[in-house]
């Protein structure tokens, strides 16, 4: 799994001769993964061959966060219930 999220950003590529150099519309997109470490935004280039694979991993991701958020809450209610059963 991956911890982040993929963004797509648009620019020029920055080769004179290219067709982006002149025409806006036509500047290049590209993927990152986006993630906060320490309070700062880090960004990761992600060649277009290994998308899938970032898009495999941070989907993985998303879903063991939900399901420890899930224990999580299941585990506080437990702990709650268990309280309330104490003489
Ligand atoms: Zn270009």
């Amino acid at each position: 799994m991956i911890q982040g999220s993929l963004v797509t950003l648009r620019g020029p590529c920055g080769k004179a001769s290219c067709v982006c150099a002149r025409i806006p519309a036509r500047h290049h997109q590209r993927r990152y993964l986006s993630w906060t470490e320490a309070g700062r935004t880090r960004m990761l280039y992600v060649p277009q061959a290994q998308l899938k694979g970032f898009q495999r991993g941070v989907r993985a991701w998303v879903e063991f966060k939900c399901l420890a958020q899930e224990l999580a809450r299941q585990n506080a209610r437990m702990l709650k219930s268990q309280e309330l059963h104490i003489p």
